[in-house]
């Protein structure tokens, strides 16, 4: 049997970040259950940062993670994980209402032309966002799994959690490959797998929905692409951003309730994906180089969860961080970190009220 202080279910971006902030002062395990981290959402995001996404709690977040992206520490990368895109939430109406502290201005019709060309006649105008940035999402998966090791962290891949229980102020833990294990804290950080892994615990589920999206890389016949701004519809019907010279990357901002699985993308959201993308340029539609799909996973009031569970000693929750857990990465581990080890916050996270994110809101 092995022991830990504190055993980490999940390998992507939520236990990767939080266990790189823990582990010099817990002994600390990653879990996870597919044979490399990151398989699930974590691999297959948009990949952007975008300071207004979320409302304005995970604004906070967002806006307390950008100096790390964008600089962090020599000692955990020598160079940042953003590239400046910004974006465009485009509208045939009313422009959209962001949080007061993110940076915009509106752009009219002439602009629109020169930033999108050939943009279809009815979009009127947008609201740019400039902070809005591409983030090297295997690169700072990899930095957090890199620290974590160099910390004193173990990871364990190919053998998910089956079950837990808790007695005498301790969890024993059987693997699916029937190892054991003990450890005094056990933190879900299993995406969409958050409420199933309450369930193997014996704790109440906090009803974590997982929400499937699509992704779509089209080849266009229009040159120039790779630096366009992110565009998205204000009315969240669609998003797309330059990829390669010819290439875009395309959602139809789907989100479909869906079990805890390996996504895949269906025929007719790619369809609707690709509908919508011609509604707003006339670049011909040549051909899809590939699709993907992932798993979004919301807490009921769709704010991300961080603390201990107040009823079931030792769990603690790091789920639900949605569409944007990548981009609060950073800030959302420090803050939890903060709360795990009872220590005074980071001050890049001093000003967030950590009870905002607790598990508590909803016991
Ligand atoms: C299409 C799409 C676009 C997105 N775009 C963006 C974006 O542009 N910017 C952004 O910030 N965010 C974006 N996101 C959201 C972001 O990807 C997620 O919020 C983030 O990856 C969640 O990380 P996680 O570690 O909680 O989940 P995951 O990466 O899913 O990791 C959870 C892990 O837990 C493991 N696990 C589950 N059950 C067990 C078990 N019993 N035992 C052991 N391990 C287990 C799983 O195998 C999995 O690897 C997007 C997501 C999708 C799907």
């Amino acid at each position: 049997m092995s022991n830990f202080d504190v055993i980490i279910i999940g390998g992507g971006i939520g236990g990767a970040s939080l266990g790189a902030e823990i582990a010099a002062q817990r002994r600390t395990l990653i879990v996870e259950a597919e044979d490399v981290c990151g398989y699930h959402s974590t691999g297959r995001s948009a990949a952007f940062y975008l300071d207004s996404y979320g409302g304005p709690d995970v604004a906070k977040l967002t806006l307390a993670s950008r100096k790390f992206l964008d600089s962090p520490p020599a000692e955990f990368s020598d160079r940042g994980f953003l590239r400046q895109r910004g974006d465009l939430h485009l509208t045939r109406g009313v422009l959209p209402e962001l949080p007061s502290e993110v940076e915009t201005r509106v752009v009219e019709r002439p602009e629109l032309e020169q930033l999108v060309p050939g943009i279809r006649p009815d979009w009127r105008r947008a609201l740019f966002e400039p902070g809005c940035a591409d983030i090297d999402v295997a690169a700072l998966h990899a930095a957090y799994l890199r620290a974590f090791r160099e910390a004193g962290g173990e990871i364990r891949t190919g053998a998910g959690l089956e079950v837990a229980e808790h007695s005498n102020g301790r969890w024993q833990i059987i693997l699916s490959n029937d190892s054991r294990l003990s450890g005094t804290v056990i933190v879900n950080a299993a995406g969409a797998w958050a409420d199933n892994v309450a369930k193997r615990c014996s704790v109440e589920p906090l009803r974590i929905a997982p929400k499937r999206r699509t992704m779509v890389q089209l080849r266009v016949g229009r040159t120039g692409l790779r630096d366009l701004p992110l565009v998205d519809g204000a009315d969240g019907s669609f998003y797309f951003k330059g990829e390669g010279d010819r290439s875009v990357w395309l959602s139809p901002h789907d989100e479909v309730d869906s079990d805890p699985c390996d996504a895949a993308p269906e025929e007719i959201d790619i369809a609707t994906a690709i509908d919508r993308f011609e509604k707003v340029v006339d670049w011909p539609v040549e051909r899809v180089e590939r699709s993907w799909a992932g798993l979004r996973s919301f807490a009921p009031d769709r704010l991300p969860v961080y603390g201990y569970d107040p009823v079931a000693e030792g769990f603690f929750w790091c789920a639900g961080q949605g569409g944007f857990g990548i981009q609060t990465s950073p800030a959302a581990a420090k803050l939890a970190a903060s709360v795990l080890l009872a220590e005074e916050p980071d001050a890049s996270v001093a000003g967030i009220n950590p009870q905002i994110f607790s598990p508590r809101r909803f016991r």
